[in-house]
């Protein structure tokens, strides 16, 4: 099994950036809407996500760090964990596998309790004093598979990446609090005062963004969008989120830039957020295991929906 784990981590967590992605939308499945990440050394020497979601009770603590045992944890609920991303159960137990891993939480009416675990060698689970939520930390990472640690020479490459996923989280997460450390320096906040407009001003570093809404059957959107007088033409600055998650879909991409179609010259990129909410029974995340990509089922009527209504937005504001 520690072998499954292992190779299954290669593929959940391939690089630091991939268990903070993972871990920060634990913290959003659990609620929270605060929450402080922690990175030393490219997150190869320490990840560290805390939230104040609803926490795990202790003798869960097992089942949350194993593989696909996610659905015997007998506090999930269901009908909320349909609507997330997170229903394969993998995360956890692969960063786990290959780092010095410790999970401390803390759920209203039990004890706090932490468990460790190194590269997949389980400690006994130890009372530890903690505030309602959860701490995740990685230490080490990759220490044990010298292969993969080799690609990460490179901290500030990661550093980098992973600054960048924060913020996109943050944009399409408004109603949540984060914060992120990256060698002991502060490198991104956002408070819940912060809307999604305010954010995405922040992160495109544009003064000129406008949003709205739209909805269309049983999806809705918001968006951020920069006017294009202002914008860097920047590829990188269109963040697509679904139902939450960041994700990265070419085709969605593209709906977001036919829609400034005259209005920006060809080959150029606006800078936009779009925060779709779909019906989850529509998405398919299985498709890759981190989860960035994902198949959608009437692609091409989201499609339209996003087209269109970056269009109307962009019209709204004159354009
Ligand atoms: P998945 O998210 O696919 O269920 P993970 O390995 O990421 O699998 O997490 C396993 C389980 O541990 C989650 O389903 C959840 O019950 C619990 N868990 C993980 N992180 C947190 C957190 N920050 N707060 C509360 N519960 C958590
Ligand atoms: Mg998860």
């Amino acid at each position: 099994e520690d072998v499954a784990n292992k190779v299954a981590a290669g593929e959940v967590v391939e690089r630091p950036y991939n268990v903070i992605k993972e871990l920060m939308e634990n913290s959003a499945d659990a609620g929270a809407d605060r929450l402080s990440v922690v990175v030393e050394n490219g997150g190869v020497g320490l990840v560290s996500v805390t939230d104040n979601g609803k926490g795990i009770i202790p003798d869960d603590l097992p089942l949350a760090v194993e593989r696909f045992a996610t659905s015997k944890i007998s506090t999930a609920d269901d009908v909320y964990r349909v609507s997330t991303f997170g229903f394969r159960g993998e995360a956890l137990a692969a960063i786990s596998s290959v780092s010095d891993f410790t999970i401390r939480s803390f759920r209203k009416g039990y004890i706090g309790a932490e468990l460790r675990i190194r590269y997949g060698e389980k400690s006994d689970i130890l009372p530890a004093p903690m505030q309602e939520g959860t701490r995740v930390e990685a230490k080490a990472l990759f220490a044990n598979v010298p292969a993969r640690l080799k690609f990460f020479k490179n901290y500030q490459t990661e550093e980098k990446e992973i600054a960048r996923f924060v913020r996109q989280f943050s944009v399409i997460n408004p109603h949540i609090a984060v914060e992120l450390d990256i060698n002991g320096k502060r490198v991104y906040s956002a408070d819940k005062t912060e809307d999604m407009c305010k954010r995405a001003k922040k992160v495109f570093q544009e003064t000129d963004v406008v949003t709205g809404e739209n909805e269309f059957e049983d999806m809705s959107v918001k968006a951020a969008v920069t006017l294009p007088s202002v914008h860097k033409f920047r590829k990188d600055m269109i963040i697509i989120g679904i139902n939450g998650r960041v994700v990265k879909d070419a085709s969605l991409t593209q709906a977001v830039v036919t829609a400034y179609h005259r209005l920006i010259p060809e080959g150029k990129f606006p800078a936009a957020a779009i925060s779709l909410q779909i019906d989850p029974e529509k998405v398919d995340v299985n498709v890759h295991p981190t989860k960035s990509v994902v198949k959608l089922l009437d692609s091409r009527e989201i499609f339209s929906f996003v087209h269109n209504s970056v269009k109307m937005i962009l019209e709204d504001a004159g354009r």
